[in-house]
């Protein structure tokens, strides 16, 4: 048996999706493969939902948010729940990293030292957070007294993509939870496993039935009736600008439900013309690009390196590009795994084809190595007009642009729709001010690839993000509504 057959002969796979606390087919019995993108095989078959499955599980998390089981709780009976997942989580880490990288290619080291730790935290702190908050008292006039309260929406569905599905699941229930909602998850049809197996987890660390729920299927099948449901009260996504578009339609078309938007990016490098050391720059862009195949929403898919500092940088990122190690994504050693799907795949060489034929160099790479496996690919003499400088590829290619300036290398990189991140380098600490704040992206690194963490907000400008943020506080805004309650004290 091969090490990938044995490592899904030990995993615990799913029984089916997760509503009111149990696991079953979907209604209408269909089911699709769910397949490792390194080997091509099936790793299990994952139920196919349809609206009657959607209708069921809101139906459940209804029932459970009414009813107070959650809701209703004491804040830190919740956070006991919710810190007894984040444990659990850390118990079953091997096997979660295992099903992650089997079936999003993305590599076992990774998957055990980054999205899994990093779930538990995110639930972790979240579920710390929720008996340390107040309300508010407004400045009234003494004859009144005004409540400023925040109270759960209800039903919350989260959508999510393929990139980071444990992560990205738990950026969405950490504050949803912890703010007393019942939850609907979606996993991207790509990725379902974790996002079953945490359900599991939930339900044994005494979160109750009803209020996590977890259904699989495709986007029009599952995602357009969660968007238009009008019993879903918040739905908040994680996945391309295009698809992100639709979620306000179908909220305008239905009940009007909050809406929140996490969505792709086009992010940008800038190095000033004074920045040293850059050789290690382009450490910190190599990661910042192919990290995660660039399947990364903040991935730094352009650099825009002031004239001076240019070549330097083309040459170094070009040896970076060399040294990073594709492969099996079980071995512990690979830095790189397959690309998510062959459509993917396929996306990312037409789009690398784009950027060969509009001109653009190819320093390294610029092809597939063998199967999925896609290799960094730095391109230099990229100009604004060309598809590689303004399309999210989100795949291990970046861009290299010249700027005549400083002033010129802020304008490039803000020469986007998007608007999710971006990295700054000078060694000027005024200038490091003020063009952070030129930069129009939700965070902002300087001297460091960053996207923050768990107490900093994080989101998009622009086409990369609309109506709240994930992390932090911030994120608890929008499961919550505003409520004031005026209580006139003069009779
Ligand atoms: P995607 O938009 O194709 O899919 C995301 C989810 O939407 C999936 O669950 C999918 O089934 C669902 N969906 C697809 N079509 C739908 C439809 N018509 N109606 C309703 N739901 C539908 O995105 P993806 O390919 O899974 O993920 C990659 C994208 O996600 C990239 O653009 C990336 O930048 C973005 N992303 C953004 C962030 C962020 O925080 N800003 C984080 C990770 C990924």
């Amino acid at each position: 048996m091969t090490l990938h057959a044995q490592t899904v002969a030990a995993l615990r796979l799913p029984e089916g999706i997760l509503i009111d606390g149990a696991f079953g087919p979907a209604a209408g019995g269909c089911a699709f493969a769910t397949r490792n993108p390194f080997t091509g095989d099936t790793i299990a078959m994952v139920p196919a939902c349809g609206a009657a499955d959607v209708d069921r599980a809101v139906a459940s998390a209804r029932a459970a948010f009414e009813s107070g089981v959650w809701s209703g709780l004491h804040p830190s009976a919740r956070k006991a729940a919710m810190t007894r997942l984040a444990d659990l989580i850390l118990e079953n880490l091997e096997e979660l990293a295992a099903m992650e990288a089997l079936d999003a290619g993305k590599p076992i080291t990774d998957c055990r030292e980054i999205d899994v730790p990093e779930t538990a935290k995110c639930i972790r702190w979240h579920g710390e957070a929720q008996d340390k908050l107040y309300g508010q008292i407004a400045p009234t006039a003494p004859d009144a007294l005004a409540l400023i309260v925040r109270e759960p929406v209800g039903v919350v569905a989260a959508v999510l993509p393929w990139n980071f599905p444990l992560l990205m699941m738990a950026w969405k229930i950490g504050p949803a939870l912890a703010t007393g909602n019942s939850v609907i998850v979606k996993p991207a049809e790509q990725t379902s496993l974790t996002a079953l197996r945490l359900g599991a987890l939930a339900l044994e660390a005494g979160i109750p039935p009803g209020v996590l729920n977890v259904i699989t299927g495709f986007g029009p099948e599952v995602g357009e009736p969660l968007g238009r449901h009008m019993d879903v009260d918040a739905l908040t996504f994680t996945g391309s600008t295009e698809v992100g578009r639709r979620f306000l339609e179908y909220s305008a078309q239905s009940n009007l439900k909050e809406v929140c938007l996490e969505m792709g990016g086009k992010s940008a490098a800038v190095i000033l013309g004074d920045a040293a050391d850059i050789p290690r720059i382009a450490e910190i862009q190599g990661t910042a690009i192919f990290w995660n195949m660039g399947e990364n929403c903040t991935a730094n898919s352009r650099i825009i390196a002031h004239r001076d500092v240019y070549d330097a940088v083309v040459a170094e990122m070009a040896k970076v590009a060399a040294g990073w190690r594709l492969g099996d994504q079980l071995d512990p050693a690979t830095r790189n795994g397959p690309l998510v799907s062959a459509e993917h795949f396929a996306k990312v060489s037409r789009l690398v084809a784009s950027g060969k034929a509009q001109g653009a160099r190819v320093v390294h790479g610029g092809e597939g190595a063998g199967g999925l496996l896609f290799q960094p690919t730095v391109f230099a003499e990229v100009t604004p007009d060309m598809e590689i400088f303004t399309t999210e590829i989100f795949g291990p290619v970046v861009a290299v642009t010249r700027a005549e300036s400083d002033e010129e290398a802020i304008q490039l990189a803000n020469r986007t729709q998007y608007g999710l991140a971006a990295t700054l380098y000078t060694r000027d600490v005024s200038r490091a001010h003020r063009y952070a704040r030129m930069l129009r992206a939700g965070t902002v690194g300087v001297n460091a690839y960053s996207e923050g963490e768990i107490s900093t907000p994080f989101g998009g400008f622009k086409a990369s993000g609309f109506g709240g943020r994930d992390n932090g506080l911030h994120a608890h805004e929008q499961y919550t509504e505003l409520k004031t309650i005026w209580i006139d004290l003069t009779t």
